[in-house]
């Protein structure tokens, strides 16, 4: 059984995928192709925004949200501690420093009591995570950001095709930034991403900093910037798989669904807000004794995964800004029992059934 089967998906969409592979490799326009262009106008449009911009991974869409942004050292940044390291690192990265707030423990999205108790004089803005395919609270954080004049950021790494309140993921904030790495609910053959947003001036800045700073064309160069495109080969992939996309996040909602049933009674299952539509990038729940649940499944060749074993603000690599333990309690909380099980549009009933067997009599032993 695999975790996420990207071999399955292949075999179902081969012959468009094989297609617009050998399309681009006739025309050998690798780099900036039209199928980008494509790309870009089709997810747009899809999320429902004027503007995207397809560069080379979700790390740089978001770092480039930063700069287009003028995030600069010294400016505090509130993100949350219990998501992936890309998230606060582009914050570090720049300068900048991560103020982390806690989680709300129904739904792993940014606790907005806890973001407002974090806002200094320093708060230059917030991005909030839309963690294992639910939006984050864009109600309440917009509310708060825009009292403070602080701009709001989406990462929509997980997201991609979620909704809240009858907008698509993408287009919460000033801007948001999606990531195509191929696990995640819309993925490539490689690494992409795009950044999203409806403001004017800060497509422009993304387009600019994306191609070192391009003016007119590459050779004019206006500002500072960085590489950061994705190739025409990821762009036809994801042109492939997008025609497929929206029959893929029904069958998510059948596997969660399944699991819902299967396993409410034993674990914790998945929180999903009314008016909200999660693409599950991954179906976690949390049991009390993790650990054995993990190894019953490992013993049944079931993979499982953990997202996130240590909250950022635990982490090494931020030691520097103090965190310590007991400093966010339901992200530590959530950090030491939530499991991921198998989850991907290809998973079969049966296969599933057997999940949920070796889970309830590992919870249940
Ligand atoms: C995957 C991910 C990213 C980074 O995307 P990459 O394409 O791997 O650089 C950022 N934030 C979150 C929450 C992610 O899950």
């Amino acid at each position: 059984m695999q975790f996420i089967d990207l071999q399955a998906q292949y075999q179902a969409y081969k012959e468009e995928i094989d297609r617009r592979i050998a399309a681009v490799l006739d025309s050998s326009r690798y780099v900036l192709g039209p199928e980008v262009a494509e790309l870009e106008e089709k997810l747009a449009s899809y999320v429902g925004v004027r503007h995207a911009v397809a560069v080379a991974n979700g790390t740089d869409a978001l770092m480039l949200c930063l700069l287009a942004l003028g995030v600069k050292p010294g400016d505090e940044i509130i993100c949350p501690s219990f998501t992936f390291m890309a998230t606060a690192e582009v914050v570090s990265f720049l300068g900048a420093k991560p103020v982390f707030a806690d989680i709300d423990e129904a739904t792993y999205n940014l606790n907005p009591e806890s973001v407002e108790a974090a806002m200094t004089e320093r708060t230059r803005g917030v991005i909030a995570v839309d963690l294992f395919g639910q939006c984050a609270d864009y109600d309440a954080l917009r509310a708060l950001t825009d009292a403070r004049g602080v701009f709001l950021l989406e990462d929509a790494a997980q997201s991609f095709g979620a909704r809240y309140r009858g907008r698509r993921a993408g287009s919460f904030g000033r801007a948001a930034a999606t990531s195509f790495f191929p696990a995640k609910p819309l993925g490539c053959y490689g690494d992409g991403g795009m950044v999203f947003t409806d403001d004017d001036a800060l497509a422009e800045a993304v387009d600019s900093l994306h191609v070192h700073g391009k003016g007119d064309d590459k050779y004019d160069n206006v500002r500072i910037g960085i590489n950061s495109r994705l190739d025409s080969i990821q762009a036809a992939v994801l042109l492939a798989k997008f025609e497929r996309f929206d029959e893929e996040i029904e069958r998510r909602q059948e596997v969660a669904r399944r699991y819902d049933e299967g396993l409410r009674d034993v674990a914790v299952v998945p929180a999903v807000r009314d008016d909200c539509l999660s693409v599950y990038a991954q179906y976690c729940v949390r049991c009390p004794d993790r650990d054995r649940v993990r190894e019953a499944l490992a013993d049944a060749e079931i993979p499982s995964a953990i997202y996130y074993p240590k909250p950022l603000h635990l982490q090494q690599a931020f030691a520097y800004l103090g965190g310590k333990e007991g400093d966010l309690p339901a992200s530590e909380r959530v950090a030491r029992d939530i499991l991921a099980l198998p989850m991907h549009p290809f998973l079969e009933p049966l296969e599933q059934e057997r999940v949920i067997d070796v889970v309830r009599a590992a919870c249940v032993e």
